[in-house]
Formats: structure tokens, C-alpha cells, sequence
């Protein structure tokens, strides 16, 4: 149950309040008790201290269209996501920083197509302890530059909670990887700072597990949660993942934040990218995650999926008739 306080209360009131529900205790627009989803109703001794309440049946509360039907907004820097934008943001980039010149070739490109965003990771949480595990600080430091030579807004990936402050100082949103959507170090970092967080589903996460780990940042007091679906593991080894799509109507339904799907994850082969991305963007979305590289033969991770740069190009370029056709905006 979500309990709203009266503006009036004391913080002797508050804590005795949450104490008597186990709530957490979130400031912001008010105060706001969020207690377990069994309790029903507020208990008697608080009565007047409550200005309004609202019980819900599951463990996803904040982020649920019951308690709140509009989407929410999340703002990145100019960018808006979600909340009446009708914005379909296209956040491209390779998916490792990996040189000076890679980097600012593919900001030059995306600048020139118009995008605003780009997005690239400095901590790699790969499944080898043998292959490229990031630039780390230095691949940050090229992304600070890259932001403040392009104007782009930069997305860029934590992989434990220590580099939570870094990716602050040089990025736009923090992106948890999908190994990394359970790591509670991680989701309680991110939800001290209002930078917005993309927060990508585990590949064995359920729908409720991935929007319960969502509230841990919404009820720690960052409102500005983005999630992205990018592929859960069924049975078929053809495909790298199998994107959820009916996942992501079940979210669109009874989810209040903005989604981002990455075809590129799922797919895990630059042939299916392009049909995946327009079938991702006839669902609606918010945004649409693509990865991209100068040269994706010697890219150092995920170097079969990245599409060139004339492969994206081509691909953007067909994405415009399906986003009018839902009245969505490609920005
Ligand atoms: C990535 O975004 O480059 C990445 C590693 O993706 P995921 O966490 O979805 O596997
Ligand atoms: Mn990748």
C-alpha cells in the first residue's frame, strides 16, 4: 500500500508512522509510506496522519498504472522519454568504447544522422574472464568529451556499484546490465542519485521480478526509472535471445514507465536487426536501443550483432512510415 501524509506531519510522526506500517519512507511530492503490499488499509493509530492511500495487491506499487495511469516522463538532458511525448528515441552506439577514434567516429555519424544519444560501455560484464572487459575510466573520460564535443547525451553502463559516482560524473543515464539487474549494491546506488537508469531485464528474470527490482530504485527516491526488455533465454540456440514482445504489452498495460527494447541483444546477429528494430518500434515503445560500429568485424564485444554504419543508416531511414503510422515520433 502507498500512503500519502498530510503535509502537516512531523518527522517524529513520519518515523513512528512508518514503524507502525514497516514502510519505507520516500520524499518527494510529499511524503509517501510505501509498506508491504499485504497491508490493506492504514492501521488506526495513523488514521490522521493520512491524507490519502492506496492499496494494491502485489509488490509492484510505484511503477504500477493502478497507483499511477500516466506514463512517466523521464527527461535526458533535452530529450524527453515516456510520459505524452510520443517520442521514439533511437539510442545507438557501439557496444564497447573502445579507442579515441572509434568513439568520436561514431558520434561524428550519429551527429550527422541527427540523433541525440549515444550510447557505449567502459565496464563490460562479459561471460569470459578472457575477453574485452572495458576501457573503464579512461573509456568514460573519452565519453565526457564525446558529450561536450557533440552535445550528444551519453548512456553508459555500470557493472558494480563503485562505478555508480564515475558514470554520474561523465554520463546522462546509468545503464544495469541485464547480469547486474539483481544486484542490489547497484539498484540502491542508483536510487540515491536522480540520473536517470536504464535498467535492463535479467535474460531468466520473470516480468514481476524485473519490475520489482525497478521499485527498489523508485522506492529508494529515484523516480526516473527507464526499463529495457533486450531478450530472455527459452530453449531456441538459432537466436541469441528470444525478445518478449508479449512481455512487453503486458508491461505497456499495467506498467507507468517508459520502455526501451533492444532488438540488437536479442537478436545477437546483425542479419535480424533491421525487421526486429521496425517490429520493436510497431510496438509502441519509447525507444529503441541499436548497436552500431565502424567496423563490426574487429569489434572487441558483441561483434556479430553491430550493424555498420551503412546498415543503420538504411535502417533508420525505413523507420519513419512505422512510427507515423502509430503516432510516434523518431527522434
Ligand atoms: C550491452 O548493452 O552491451 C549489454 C552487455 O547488454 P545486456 O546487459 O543486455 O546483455
Ligand atoms: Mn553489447
Amino acid at each position: 500500500m502507498i500512503i500519502h501524509l498530510k503535509d502537516s506531519v512531523t518527522q517524529a510522526q513520519i518515523k513512528s508512522a512508518a514503524d507502525a506500517t514497516q514502510a519505507i519512507i520516500l520524499h518527494g511530492e510529499g511524503v509517501k509510506l510505501i509498506t508491504p503490499a499485504a497491508l490493506k488499509e492504514p492501521p488506526t493509530a495513523i488514521q490522521s496522519l493520512v491524507e490519502s492511500f492506496h492499496p494494491t495487491d502485489s509488490d509492484i506499487q510505484l511503477a504500477s498504472r493502478g497507483y499511477s495511469s500516466e506514463t512517466r516522463t523521464v527527461e535526458i538532458g533535452e530529450t524527453t522519454i515516456g510520459g505524452s511525448s510520443r517520442n521514439t528515441v533511437v539510442v545507438t552506439g557501439p557496444c564497447s568504447v573502445e579507442s579515441r577514434e572509434q568513439i568520436f567516429g561514431v558520434a561524428e555519424f550519429i551527429t550527422k544522422l541527427g540523433l541525440k544519444t549515444i550510447r557505449a560501455g567502459c565496464y563490460k560484464p562479459r561471460t569470459s574472464p578472457y575477453s574485452f572487459q572495458g576501457m573503464g575510466l579512461e573509456g568514460l573520460k573519452l565519453l565526457s568529451e564525446v558529450r561536450e564535443k557533440f552535445g550528444l547525451r551519453v548512456f553508459t553502463e555500470v557493472r558494480d556499484a563503485t562505478h555508480v559516482h564515475d558514470v554520474i560524473e561523465h554520463a546522462d543515464v546509468i545503464q544495469i546490465g541485464a547480469k547486474s539487474m539483481y544486484d542490489h549494491g547497484i539498484l540502491k546506488a542508483c536510487a540515491k542519485t536522480q540520473k536517470p537508469v536504464l535498467l535492463k531485464r535479467g535474460f531468466g528474470s520473470t516480468l514481476q521480478e524485473f519490475v520489482q527490482c525497478a521499485e527498489f530504485i523508485l522506492s529508494g527516491g529515484n523516480p526516473n526509472v527507464i526499463l529495457c526488455e533486450r531478450g530472455i533465454r527459452a530453449f531456441e540456440p538459432k537466436t541469441r535471445f528470444t525478445l518478449d514482445l508479449c512481455g512487453v504489452a503486458y508491461l505497456k498495460e499495467h506498467i507507468n514507465l517508459p520502455i526501451i527494447l533492444d532488438p540488437s541483444h536479442a537478436m545477437g546477429h546483425a542479419y535480424g536487426v533491421a525487421d526486429l528494430t521496425r517490429s520493436c518500434l510497431a510496438m509502441g515503445v519509447d525507444g529503441l536501443l541499436i548497436e552500431t560500429h565502424p567496423n563490426p568485424k574487429v569489434a572487441k564485444s558483441d561483434a556479430a550483432q553491430q550493424l555498420d554504419f551503412g546498415q543503420f543508416e538504411q535502417l533508420l531511414g525505413t523507420l519513419s512510415p512505422v512510427a507515423n503510422a502509430i503516432g510516434k515520433k523518431i527522434i
